[in-house]
């Protein structure tokens, strides 16, 4: 078993001085697999300083260097390839056969995206007698959850560098382990000392800390509403920008005469990868009325072609939930939801679930009444609910019709509709009929699912700050 006592501070490694021991479950087996160390105040204390010394190197990297330090970080995550996605199974739980793919792979393209991104910034232009510059906007502290590790952390490490700001990474308590191979291959990229620090500890101690520290001057956040919300009143105290990417509930919508079997594959997918732990999971299929028998149909097979097993297993399409206290969170729907009204449609065999580990059995409930609790928080587990609907307006209420406002999809009989209706959605993010997730648009949140944008140019933006010099017209 891995025991790490240690942190990268200051372009070192160093012991930290934290109390409390973190202790790494596998969630295919329940079994602690690793133990870590939690940082203590006086660790916070020198990421933050170190990072603000490194504020004038960074800001005077001229952009084109600083590219390059993301295609290097870029490269050397991709060299650790095999050992990043046997960690972040390990340590989370995704089939170890998806890792690769959806965990570091991502993560090394958002890094090569911000490198790329960086040409089309505009960091200084003209406004009649002004200068207009956008300036790094300070030490970032960078908070991340555990669905998505790395790439999580990619989102928001790699803009922030690519603007030219320092940053205090703490990832997840649950996730410690894959920011330690990120720390070293920005040790080895050749990063200045202090231009990224690694805090591990819980998010009500050490993340907190980070968030209330004087020393830095931006917050961004992936994780749940919950955290949203309280880091944002911290952060109010010393009126510090805050950045959140939160949860989400998304729709995937189905227009009379929509692609209904890729529909169901693309929305059963999303809640099934990852065990449906991703904010981006479309959670609610919207069917016309008469289409509810067919879509119910559908979904019922394409759930079944999933295997549930231990993320170590090859056959295995769905691992376990990330922790126990995930499980219990999704349990709780599955047991509220039929009191609620839902009507089961399919559920995985509970007698085949493997007998260990973090593990819940895939279902899909028919939902008559959208406000119920299912249809309306994120489960955050592989649950997807169909909710009829009579008429355009009606669907479009319904998809709107949560706190969240985070992705959504639109299948039609061709863009034209899809598009029209992707218009009247609140959400950041929308597919329309299968179109590919692109990794230079903006993505991010309305409503209670966050704001600020990640990815691309407006990822950079994210970590600027605009400054305007007046100069005597000519
Ligand atoms: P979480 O809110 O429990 O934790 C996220 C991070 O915030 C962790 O590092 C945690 O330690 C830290 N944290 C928690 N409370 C804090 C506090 N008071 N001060 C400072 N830091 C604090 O979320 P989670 O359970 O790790 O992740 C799941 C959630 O993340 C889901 O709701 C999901 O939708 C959301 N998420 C959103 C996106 C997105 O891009 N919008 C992406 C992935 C996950």
């Amino acid at each position: 078993m891995d025991h790490r006592a240690d942190t990268y501070l200051d372009g070192k490694w160093v012991e930290s001085t934290g109390e409390d021991v973190i202790a790494v479950l596998d969630p295919s087996t329940g079994h602690c697999i690793a133990t870590v160390r939690e940082c203590g105040a006086d660790d916070v204390d020198a990421a933050v300083s170190a990072a603000q010394r490194a504020r004038p190197v960074l800001r005077a990297m001229p952009v084109a260097e600083r590219a390059a330090l993301l295609e290097r970080i870029a490269d050397g995550l991709e060299q650790r390839e095999e050992l990043l996605a046997d960690t972040i199974s390990r340590e989370m739980g995704m089939p170890r056969k998806h890792c690769a793919s959806y965990q570091v792979q991502t993560a090394v393209r958002t890094f090569r995206n911000s490198a790329r991104a960086l040409a089309d910034v505009e960091f200084s232009g003209i406004l009649g007698h002004s200068v207009v510059r956008r300036e790094p906007v300070g030490v970032v502290a960078a908070i991340t959850p555990w669905n998505f590790p790395l790439l999580q952390t990619a989102a928001k490490i790699s803009p922030a560098l690519a603007a030219g700001c320092p940053v205090v990474l703490k990832p997840s308590e649950i996730t410690p382990l894959d920011a330690y191979v990120l720390a070293e291959v920005v040790d080895e990229a050749g990063a200045p000392p202090g231009v990224f620090n690694l805090v591990q500890g819980n998010g009500l101690t050490v993340g907190e800390h980070v968030v209330r520290h004087p020393g830095t001057t931006m917050i961004s956040l992936t994780g749940s509403t919950r955290a949203g919300r309280r880091v944002s009143e911290v952060a109010a105290a010393a009126v510090k920008r805050v950045s959140l990417e939160l949860g989400g509930k998304s729709a995937s919508v189905v227009l009379p005469g929509g692609d209904l079997e890729a529909a169901v594959a693309g929305s059963v997918r999303t809640v099934m990868i990852n065990s449906g732990q991703a904010c981006t999971a479309l959670a609610r299929l919207l069917v016309p009325f008469q289409d509810l028998a067919e879509a119910e149909r559908l979904v019922a097979e394409t759930m079944a072609a999933y295997v549930v097993g231990p993320a170590s297993d090859p056959d295995a399409d769905v691992g376990p939930l990330a922790s126990s206290a995930q499980r219990h969170r999704v349990n709780e729907h599955l047991e509220r939801a039929p009191v609620d009204g839902a009507r089961v449609i399919w559920a995985y065999p509970p007698d085949t679930l493997p007998k260990n580990g973090f593990f819940v059995p895939p279902t899909a409930f028919a939902v008559n009444d959208p406000r119920i609790a299912v249809a309306q928080q994120e489960v955050f587990g592989p649950v997807l609910s169909v909710i009829p609907y009579t008429d355009e307006e009606h669907a479009v209420s319904i998809a709107n019709g949560t706190e969240y406002g985070l992705t959504a999809a639109v299948w039609a009989d061709g863009d034209e509709p899809a598009m029209r209706v992707a218009d009247r959605i609140d959400a950041g993010s929308i597919a329309v009929n299968g179109a590919p997730f692109n990794g230079l648009a903006p993505f991010g949140g309305m409503k209670q699912s966050g704001h600020g944008r990640e990815l691309g140019v407006h990822g950079i933006m994210e970590f600027t700050e605009v400054k305007s010099i007046q100069r005597r017209p000519m």
